[in-house]
């Protein structure tokens, strides 16, 4: 079961910052207001839908959604509940809807 904690504690930009100055301001569950895209997999994230949203300095101010279902696999990715390290098929199946929603095009 995911909870909060274990989908926020999944790090999708590891490796890909770290700039000096880099800073994550804000980093929560929310329910969307108005419907969203998600960053990971470009799926529509509804209105009413409960979705993580962060909010950080990477240069710029950026804001990034993830969707229910990428949330759900975060959580899997930390669940270490069953297992003694990352639960590796939970990261690539995360990994793969990035690299099916790039293919997808649009
Ligand atoms: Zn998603």
């Amino acid at each position: 079961m995911a909870t909060d904690q274990s989908i926020l504690a999944f790090n999708p930009f590891e490796g890909d910052f770290g700039e000096p100055g880099d800073t994550m301001l804000s980093n929560k569950m929310v329910v969307a207001a108005k419907p969203h895209e998600c960053c990971h997999c470009k799926s529509v994230i509804p209105k009413g839908e409960r979705h993580r949203c962060q909010i950080g300095k990477y240069g710029d101010f950026m804001t990034h959604r993830w969707c229910a279902t990428c949330c759900e696999l975060m959580a899997q990715c930390t669940d270490d509940d069953d297992y003694d390290s990352e639960n590796t098929d939970a990261v690539d199946e995360f990994e793969q809807r990035a690299a099916q929603a790039a293919q997808g095009g649009e």
